[in-house]
């Protein structure tokens, strides 16, 4: 019997090719411009590919996309939706390691980590100086998160345990979450404004987009510190760019950007306030893992047409 085909972003990792191996057949993505794209049964999104209506219709016969992460704003869901073709993801077992790396970025901003750390490998680091790259105190200060969601509440948890207050913005009040987590909910506005740490934990999404923009960067302490884990887009990049060259912010550290990566000669890249990380959010060895089985699995089940582990739509 053959193997039913499956589209995917290659190059996969050996986690994921290991656990497809002999289940299905992997195409690469340009297959979608090939004779054999109405044959294929799966679509598999690795590293974020653009899911569009257009590229639904060259797939008469798909039956699901299974996405390698939970964020799934590449993949245009109403469309999926109106094509009868379910969408999985891979909730809930990413929030511990995205959590870490929020609160790592934010230690590192806060603590000038990166920049140290380029300054104690130079030549310039020839002796102590009790007056040099004093940074911004984390314990007793203020986390506002926007998206009290899963990673968010795992976030608050975290900056418990170093005696932060936490407040947070949902577009609806969570209170069950505020009780669970110990976090106090507050307007978009009063967040912003009353913030040392503004943590971005919310999905990209025709709201969410350049939601941190001017504007925001307007109503934010001068000594507050952004930290973004959710998607770049959220942030507007010249309006941030503009933020940390004037000191409007005193840092950023971002877990994502836009455009990810950024251009080599980005001005961003040229700021000692910003700490930046390739993306890393989910990136440990074991979440990585349960990642590749939850996502092979929904892709298996899709194309048996049995119901998901978790789907979008
Ligand atoms: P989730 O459980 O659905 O939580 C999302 C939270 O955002 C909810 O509390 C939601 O509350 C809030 N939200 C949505 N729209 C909002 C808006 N316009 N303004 C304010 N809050 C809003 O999602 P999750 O699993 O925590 O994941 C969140 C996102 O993190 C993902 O979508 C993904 O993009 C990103 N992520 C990044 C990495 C990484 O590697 N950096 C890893 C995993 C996930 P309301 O609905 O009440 O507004």
């Amino acid at each position: 019997m053959p193997l039913p085909l499956v589209i995917a972003d290659t190059p996969l990792d050996a986690t994921v090719t290991g656990l497809m191996a002999g289940q299905v057949e992997v195409l690469p993505w340009s297959a979608v411009e090939e004779a054999i794209a109405p044959q294929v049964l799966g679509l598999y999104t690795y590293g974020h590919p653009l899911v569009d209506a257009a590229l639904l219709d060259r797939l008469p016969g798909l039956k699901v996309v299974s996405n390698y992460g939970v964020g799934v704003d590449h993949i245009r869901l109403p469309a999926a939706k109106e094509r009868g073709v379910r969408v999985g993801n891979t909730p809930g077992i990413l929030d511990g390691a995205t959590a870490d790396m929020g609160m790592t970025l934010l230690l590192a901003a806060g603590r000038r980590l990166a920049e140290g750390d380029r300054y104690a490998r130079s030549p310039a680091f020839t002796r102590y100086d009790p007056g040099y790259m004093l940074g911004r105190e984390i314990h007793s200060s203020t986390l506002g998160i926007i998206g009290l969601g899963r990673i968010g509440q795992q976030v608050a948890k975290r900056a418990r345990a170093f005696d932060m207050r936490v407040l947070y913005h949902n577009r609806r009040r969570n209170e069950a979450a505020e009780k669970a987590v110990g976090a106090t909910y507050g307007s978009f506005d009063d967040v912003l404004a009353q913030s040392d740490y503004v943590m971005l934990c919310c999905p990209l999404t025709d709201e969410t987009r350049g939601l941190i923009g001017a504007s925001a960067f307007a109503k934010m302490k001068p000594t507050a510190i952004l930290v973004n884990i959710a998607r770049g887009p959220v942030v507007d990049t010249a309006a941030l760019t503009a933020a940390l060259q004037t000191r409007r912010i005193y840092a950023a550290a971002l877990d994502v950007t836009d455009p990810e990566p950024l251009p080599r000669d980005h001005p961003l890249l040229r700021l000692d306030n910003v700490t930046i990380a390739p993306h890393l959010g989910s990136a440990t060895e074991q979440t990585r893992r349960q990642m590749a089985e939850i996502s092979v699995e929904n892709l298996l089940r899709g194309l048996r047409g049995q119901e998901l582990l978790h789907r979008v739509v």
